[in-house]
């Protein structure tokens, strides 16, 4: 029996791991959708690959290219948000969502909504719309499986145990790139040495993510929806070889942890074959070549932006959703040499400052204050650059 996958994000690096599986695996799964933001060559030739039925391409601009591309093929070529959720909700099993940010966050609820399998990576959707995902996915019989490897762990550690019997969690992080930079270091960052991650080899938004601490901080937020687990039961500790993903304390003091090598194909994998496993080729842990375990607490006067994140958590309402999407912006503007490493966090503080915006009832309430923030944001920054 083979599954039927849609890829949302295959020309990223999740959605390119997702593909290096299926294709060791071409026995196990059937491609029948993949979607790409912008690059409809390298689409069309994942779909020519996969054999696909349906390729979208969300900027509608590059449907023509896309079409021309897919020419002579029995794949039929889509652009733009209905097409994105076409493909979500499509005859897939199994959907992996692997776009970035929370652009995704239509897709992912139509998947949801659909009653689909969701092997989530994009971290964004739930962080946005944690409440209304969950809910949904309780009311469908969608099944939510973490792909970020953290949350992953988690699920593999609770695998077999009631809730009620974990007393925390504890999520680990490498620290990023700048864990030991000095201050004046880390004020001076620039695009390149931010996305030089020192374990990972990941897209440039969560390359940042990691080196500010947001994505910690995102991951928290991502926990707490996955797991129902109240924020001050979820603790975050540095560990710098990115051996242990992760750790789930039980009430009897019993700890439990996962380990792997820092490849992302360990937790795709173990979604997409769930509730089974398969090989991967993923290199194995070598226990005496690694020879010691490290474990620092967070230094939050160095990377405000994992405080800024349990704040909003705690804060709850909009403020999970302003959080986002002025980091998203502000990571954008700094990617593109507009603003300091610093800024990141400060132009989030800010926006979360602002906020009063009313929690959100529906998916279309998150997106507009998405927006709206956005906009706020975008204005803010043009004001301070006159
Ligand atoms: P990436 O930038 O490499 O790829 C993103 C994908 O999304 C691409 O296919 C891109 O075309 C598509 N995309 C971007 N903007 C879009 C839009 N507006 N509409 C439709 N499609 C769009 O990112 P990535 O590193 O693969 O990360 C994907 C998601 O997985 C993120 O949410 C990230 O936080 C999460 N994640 C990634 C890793 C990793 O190792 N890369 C690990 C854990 C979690
Ligand atoms: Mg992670």
């Amino acid at each position: 029996m083979t599954r039927k996958l849609a890829i949302l994000g295959a020309t990223g690096s999740v959605g390119t791991s997702t593909l290096d599986l299926v294709e060791r695996n071409a026995d196990r799964f059937e491609v029948v959708a993949v979607t790409a933001a912008t690059n409809a060559a390298a689409l069309a030739d994942i779909a020519r690959r996969t054999g696909a039925k349906l390729a979208v391409v969300a900027d509608e601009a590059r449907l023509p290219e896309l079409r021309a591309a897919l020419a002579g093929t029995d794949c039929r070529a889509a652009a733009g948000q209905e097409s994105l959720v076409e493909a979500a909700a499509s005859e897939a099993e199994l959907v992996i969502a692997a776009i970035v940010g929370c652009a995704g966050l239509g897709p992912v609820m139509a998947a949801v909504e659909a009653g689909r399998t969701v092997a989530l990576a994009n971290k964004e959707a739930l962080v946005t719309a944690g409440a209304l995902m969950t809910e949904a996915a309780a009311r469908t019989g969608a099944t939510l499986l973490p792909v970020d490897s953290e949350h992953n762990a988690i699920f593999q550690c609770i695998a077999c145990s009631r809730n009620e019997d974990v007393s925390k969690i504890i999520l680990t992080a490498s620290g990023g790139p700048f864990r030991t930079a000095t201050v004046e270091v880390i004020d001076a960052a620039t695009p390149a040495q931010a996305v030089a991650h020192p374990n990972w080899s990941m897209g440039a938004k969560i390359s940042v993510d990691s080196a500010t601490l947001m994505n910690k901080g995102l991951e928290l937020i991502e926990a707490h929806y996955l797991f129902g687990l109240a924020p001050d039961r979820i603790d975050i500790v540095i560990h710098p070889q990115s051996v242990i993903h992760s750790l789930v304390e039980f009430v009897d003091g019993s700890v439990l942890a996962q380990l792997g090598s820092p490849d992302m194909r360990i937790p795709i994998a173990y979604a997409m074959a769930w509730p089974e496993r398969m090989p991967t080729p993923a290199q194995r842990l070598d226990l005496l070549a690694i020879a010691r375990l490290d474990f620092e607490a967070p230094d939050l006067a160095r990377f405000p932006a994992l405080k800024l994140a349990r704040d909003a958590l705690e804060a709850g309402g909009s403020a999970p959703i302003v959080l986002n999407a002025a980091n998203e912006v502000a990571v954008a503007r700094f990617l593109a040499g507009d603003i300091s490493f610093p800024d990141i966090a400060g132009i989030v503080a800010k926006a979360l400052d602002e906020n009063d915006l009313v929690a959100p009832k529906s998916i279309p309430d998150v997106l507009e204050i998405d927006r709206l923030t956005r906009r706020r944001v975008e204005d803010a920054m043009s004001v301070a650059c006159q």
